[in-house]
């Protein structure tokens, strides 16, 4: 590794989600958990289809699905702040 970046991804109500560690370019549509650096929300741990909620305005997020193997957050992209680099 050495072409991530980290990033924070914050929900459209302001609300600091969690730090990524996300490699390579593009729009972020997924999030590995074990990339998440600080974990604002409680994502780690969840079953998968778990659909964990902004602890501030309680919309939905994404949903919890496994990805090769392992756990991700497959974005809500209309609640969650567009980040791109
Ligand atoms: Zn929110």
């Amino acid at each position: 590794m050495g072409r991530g970046k980290i990033l924070d991804i914050n929900c459209k109500c302001g609300y600091k989600l969690f730090r990524y560690y996300k490699l390579g370019k593009g729009k972020i549509i997924k999030c590995f958990v074990d990339r998440i650096e600080e974990d604002f929300v409680g994502l780690q741990g969840l079953d998968t289809y778990a659909k964990p909620l902004c602890p501030e305005c309680k919309k939905e997020l994404g949903i919890i699905l496994m990805i090769r193997g392992a756990p991700a957050l497959k974005l809500n992209q209309g609640t969650i702040q567009s980040v791109r680099i």
